[in-house]
């Protein structure tokens, strides 16, 4: 349902913008979005639209501006349920078989700083990029762009510490996965649960519109072998600390009732070849999916969609009421 409204923009006297809004999206403080479903079973996923704050919460994202509008799915496939859940083991994924010989990335340590350098392209193959018309994925997302490189460059802290708050994730590039991928939030260009209602490949990514192919959720096409234990790591955020599996110390698979409003914990880990005791973030099969807000501090986004968060953490939104 699209709704018109209008958007009051605190501290700055009187100043009215029009928008378009679609029902779910507001940020969480403007009203609570009743928790369904059941974090680990992909038939039964809690929904995550609506579910923005304007601070670090559990179960939602901080994101730094609140999306509108941008591509995206048109239309809602028989996998959204209708009651706050829905069902991945029925959504369809983008087809295709597609290798990327020249993909490039690299993880250097120099100094105190770990370096990630490559051209945004996957190590592993993706779906058939525009989405063909004779694609069932087409009667519900009709992402029209073509993959392409884009430049990966981040000098990531390499042993990071906690900010004295956190902060808000970018809209754009979070975190980058070891397969070479851009890692964005979990929300797609209208601020929904992109995991949910963005068709993506087998492999969990799509292109946004400069190409950038990028994940919103822990890729299934990056392998682990991690036995019995805990998740190995899959990929760093821009704050440097690590992204790691499903999975806890006990084997046991993560939910967001283990972690932190940020999407992280503490404890023992393997880091750079040695066990140390150290804040990590984890990938969960429910939304948020990865990181919802940064705990140490990240480095500006150098370009591409959203670009980073200012100095400070604050973030450039604008608090609405009102619609
Ligand atoms: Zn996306
Ligand atoms: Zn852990």
């Amino acid at each position: 349902m699209i709704l018109t409204f209008i958007v009051f923009i605190l501290g700055s006297g009187a100043l009215v913008v029009g928008g378009r809004f679609i029902a779910g999206q507001q940020r969480g403080n403007a009203s609570e979005v009743v928790y369904k479903g059941d974090p680990r079973d992909p038939r039964n996923l809690p929904l995550g639209d609506g579910r923005l704050s304007e601070g670090p919460r559990k179960n939602y994202v901080w994101p730094c501006r609140v999306p509108f509008g941008g591509g995206g799915a048109f239309r809602d496939g028989p996998w959204i349920k209708g009651d706050g859940t829905w069902d991945a083991t029925i959504k369809p994924h983008v087809e295709g078989d597609v290798a990327w010989d020249n993909y490039r990335y690299a993880i250097k340590i120099d100094g105190d700083k770990r370096k990630l350098v490559g051209n945004g392209l996957p190590d592993h193959h993706t779906g058939k990029f525009p989405i063909d018309r004779n694609d069932p994925a087409f009667q519900y997302d009709r992402n029209p762009n073509s993959i392409r490189e884009g430049e990966i460059s981040f000098d990531l802290p390499l042993d990071p510490k906690f900010a004295d708050k956190p902060s808000c994730v970018p809209m754009g590039t979070i975190g980058v996965m070891k397969s070479g991928v851009a890692l964005f939030n979990a929300l797609d260009g209208e601020g929904r649960d992109a995991v949910a209602h963005e068709i993506q490949d087998k492999c969990n990514g799509h292109p946004e519109r400069d190409g950038h192919y990028h994940y919103h959720n822990l890729s299934q096409c990056i392998a682990e072998k991690r036995g019995k234990g805990h998740s190995e790591l899959m990929g760093y955020a821009l704050d440097g600390f690590g992204i790691y599996g499903f999975f806890g110390e006990h084997g046991e698979e993560l939910t967001n009732a283990d972690l932190d409003e940020c999407h992280g914990h503490t404890h023992e880990i393997m880091w750079d070849g040695k066990l140390v005791t150290m804040y990590h973030y984890h990938a969960t099969r429910e939304y948020p999916y990865t990181v919802g807000c940064f705990k140490g501090t990240p480095v500006r986004v150098p370009r591409g969609p959203g670009g980073g968060p200012p100095p400070g953490g604050r973030p450039p939104w604008f608090p609405m009421f009102g619609f």
